[in-house]
């Protein structure tokens, strides 16, 4: 039997990869659903080759576009955000990637996990926005979440046979983007040019320049709580330029599990896809000819004040971890748009922090609410040029 798999996002980066991984296993997985917010031209190219049940359009606007497009073709077409949850509940469906970006993945993360769909996880915002209410869900419809995110898959792969031996410490490291060796002062001044490129992934935009300010790892701090239920000072960021130690785990002996590799996402992905197994795979391979050092620095938060912002609101937790999210997607569009500089993004998220209600426990509305109110304040702030 083919494991059927629905991909949120199936034009992005994380999409793309993952039906690089079911091309290269016809005989193990099928594209049953893919989906798209926007590029359209992608979406049906991608929908004629790998031929799925079902396809989404996010937007709209473009259903008339793609309907008339598969017409002659045995594909349900539907569009729209509601569309999104609806599809992944499927009976057919045996495996979600959730591959869409930001905090419109957490709905239909929601929808999938009701329904006892397990999930490969690459939405890292579903989990910093309402970690604690997925883990719950989760927990209460016996649903599986496996991490997709390069660091976790890697902290995943160290603890597999180690039952319930304790986690002493979750090493998570990060290459430092294309800014590690930047003073302040040169981080005031660069471009949204020079954030796109990071040196050694080929991402998305959102979080490539998540990647430049530390974000992403502030992200991945929480996530790693969610995933492995540890707390915060259990985790510890290590910067590690070269990207081959994907990360590693401390257990109560002293002794460290790493996972190494050549960067590239589609093991990750196909780990998720064939755990607890692992599938042949065309990827490179490390060449220790070429790999002479591994080298390893501490995190700089004085420079790259996300980290620390992203700390203190797993610390405060409630909706604080959401209140970031917010916030920082909107400092990261209005960064791609030129109208803030980079140091200003932790600006902005900072005063979202000092401003918005803090909520102890928030419920799903309560998490609703503060994103819509955190993107209306930050907005604001923007554009009254505060910055
Ligand atoms: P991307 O921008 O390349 O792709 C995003 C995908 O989501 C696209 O298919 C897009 O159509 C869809 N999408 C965007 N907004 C949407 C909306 N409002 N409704 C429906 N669909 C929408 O992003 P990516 O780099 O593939 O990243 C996807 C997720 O995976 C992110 O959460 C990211 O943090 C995570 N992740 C990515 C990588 C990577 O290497 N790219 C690594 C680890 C984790
Ligand atoms: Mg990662």
């Amino acid at each position: 039997m083919k494991k059927q798999i629905a991909i949120l996002g199936s034009t992005g980066s994380i999409g793309t990869q993952a039906l690089q991984v079911i091309e290269e296993h016809p005989d193990l997985y099928e594209a049953y659903v893919l989906t798209a917010n926007n590029r359209v031209e992608l979406l049906i190219e991608q929908a004629r080759k790998f031929q799925p049940e079902a396809v989404v359009i996010a937007n709209e606007k473009k259903y008339n576009q793609l309907k008339d497009a598969l017409t002659n073709l045995p594909i349900k077409v539907y569009a729209g955000s509601k569309a999104l949850c609806e599809v992944v509940t499927d009976q057919q469906v045996d495996m979600v990637l959730t591959a869409m970006v930001g905090y419109a993945g957490l709905q239909p993360t929601i929808a999938a996990i009701k329904a006892h769909k397990p999930i490969a996880l690459a939405n890292k915002e579903t989990l910093v926005v309402a970690g604690e209410l997925i883990n719950e869900l989760a927990r209460v419809n016996r649903t599986p979440i496996l991490p997709v995110d390069s660091e976790h898959s890697a902290v995943f792969q160290c603890l597999a046979g180690e039952g319930d031996n304790s986690i002493e410490k979750v090493i998570l490291t990060a290459s430092g983007g294309p800014f590690r060796t930047f003073t302040r002062e040169q981080l005031a001044h660069v471009t949204k040019e020079q954030a796109l490129k990071h040196p050694n992934w080929s991402m998305g935009a959102k979080i490539t320049i998540d990647s430049a300010s530390m974000m992403n790892k502030g992200f991945e701090v929480m996530e790693a709580k969610w995933l492995f239920g540890v707390k915060p000072e259990q985790i510890e960021v290590v910067v590690h330029p070269q990207s081959i130690i994907h990360s590693m785990v401390q257990f109560t002996d002293g002794a460290i599990k790493a996972q190494l590799g050549m960067p590239d996402m589609r093991l990750p992905i196909q780990y998720a896809f064939s755990y607890p197994e692992r599938k042949q795979a065309s990827f490179p391979r490390i060449d220790w000819r070429q790999c002479h050092e591994l080298t390893f620095e501490q995190p700089d938060v004085e420079r790259f004040r996300n980290l620390a912002l992203a700390y203190e609101a797993l610390h405060r937790g409630g909706n604080m971890p959401c209140i970031v999210n917010a916030a920082n997607e909107v400092a990261v569009d209005a960064f791609l748009h030129d109208r803030i500089g980079f140091l200003a993004m932790s600006e902005v998220i900072g005063q979202a922090m000092a401003h918005m209600p803090y909520i102890a426990k928030p419920s799903y509305e309560d998490y609703v609410q503060t994103d819509a109110e955190t993107r209306r304040l930050t907005s604001e702030l923007i554009a009254s040029h505060s910055f």
